[in-house]
């Protein structure tokens, strides 16, 4: 497989799959940049290189025709002051113009293509629209992550037309890398957290690390449905009934294969589901009604704490209460800086999930972690143990 620190892009036309579906306001100004500014390393190596840049990437959700709210040109404004030169648009993604605009580009010169979504021909994973885009560059470089769950034309069906001269990205290549660290390559203790609304988000994410982890902290909204289904008292916790079952098989199946499986001992409830509510501690087993648990309790951080010191890997995803509410933001915050304290001894730690990043970010402690995964629904599945096609595709 290509690695793109090896590889010399002098005279080459890269074509790049990158996810700048990025959020904009009223006047189409960029509003969160983060996902533009990731992908710079490989731009830049390949600029640096002697190599052009086709950039393709997808926009919104547009209903399989042109649109001027996702039109991605008013990205180029931005690319253009960050790349220092005039980025070059190309206001159809396939056809004459495209060809025309590729097939002129010089070394140094970038080319953004339109929203690729403007073709339904994308999300279905056409072959033939898959080769129209691959006859634009002469080297095929995925650094979209956040679409490596789709088997869409530009992530996964293009890598056919450039059997030898395809690589991951800067981006893509440690993201796979780190997940791939944690996953398969973990230093023991392992130990993951997992929090967040529900039980159903997670049952596969924890079934796929039960023979990999040495422990399992729960937290969040799930961790209800796991103390009622042991016999505790919840109130008006949430819970999923049709998941009770199921939750105590997990325990026992934890028990049976030595994973340390740890639930909080206490809980932060509140009377509402507000951060006006009246709140209180409770033994999270006996919440009266109509109370519900909306966060993990001062002993519960404390057990979880003295677990996560000691280990040597920690993946965390989810939020351990409603972390947006102030009120019920402790058990996360506490969460955060057990794992930036753990991280600092040595341990490696990768957080990931939209919450639980946004929750590093409030708590100021994104840097203090050793890798952060961007990857949503694609770090969700890799953790589940799917293959991703946009990877595969590439690994192939
Ligand atoms: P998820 O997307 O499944 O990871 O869930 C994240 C959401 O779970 C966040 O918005 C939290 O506010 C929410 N959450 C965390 N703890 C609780 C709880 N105890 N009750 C209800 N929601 C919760």
């Amino acid at each position: 497989m290509l690695n793109i620190d090896n590889f010399n892009f002098r005279d080459k036309k890269a074509l790049i799959r990158v996810d700048y579906n990025v959020p904009l306001d009223e006047t189409f100004q960029i509003t969160d940049t983060t996902r533009i500014d990731a992908t710079f390393i490989t731009i830049n190596k390949i600029l640096y290189d002697g190599g052009s840049v086709i950039l393709m990437s997808h926009l919104g959700r547009p209903k399989g025709g042109p649109e001027e709210k996702f039109s991605l040109k008013h990205i180029v404004p931005y690319l253009s002051a960050k790349l220092n030169r005039t980025v070059l648009f190309a206001d159809d993604c396939i056809g004459e113009s495209a060809i025309n605009m590729a097939a002129g580009l010089k070394p140094g010169d970038v080319l953004l293509l339109e929203n690729l979504r403007f073709y339904k021909e994308e999300e279905k994973g056409d072959e033939d629209f898959a080769r129209k885009l691959s006859g634009l560059g002469d080297v095929y470089v995925n650094d979209a992550f956040g679409t490596a769950h789709r088997p869409h034309a530009s992530t996964a069906i293009i890598a056919k037309f450039f059997p030898n001269n395809k690589m991951f990205g800067y981006l893509m290549a440690s993201e796979v890398s780190n997940l791939n660290k944690v996953l398969t390559d973990a230093k023991h203790p392992f130990t993951a957290i997992l929090g967040g609304a529900k039980v159903s988000g997670k049952i596969e994410i924890i079934n796929h690390l039960m023979d990999k982890v040495d422990n399992l902290i729960v937290g969040g909204g799930m961790m209800f449905t796991f103390i009622k289904a042991l016999g505790g008292e919840v109130g008006n916790s949430l819970v999923e009934e049709e998941l009770l079952d199921l939750s105590r098989n997990i325990v026992e199946g934890a028990k049976m294969m030595g994973v340390n499986f740890y639930l909080p001992v206490d809980a932060v409830i509140a009377d509402a589901f507000s951060n006006d509510a009246n709140v209180k501690s409770a033994n999270a087993y006996d919440i009266p009604d109509p109370w519900m648990g909306l966060d993990i309790g001062p002993s519960s951080c404390q057990k979880f704490d003295h677990v996560i010191q000691k280990s040597a890997t920690i993946l965390w995803n989810g939020p351990m209460g409603v972390f947006e509410m102030d009120h019920f933001e402790e058990g996360t915050k506490f969460i955060a800086h057990s794992v930036a304290q753990a991280t600092e001894n040595g341990a490696f730690s990768l957080v990931g999930g939209g919450d639980s990043v946004a929750a590093l970010h409030k708590f100021e402690l994104t840097d203090k972690v050793s890798y952060v995964s961007t990857g949503g629904g694609a770090m969700l599945e890799f953790i589940e143990g799917k293959e991703l096609p946009g990877v595969k595709a590439i690994e192939d």
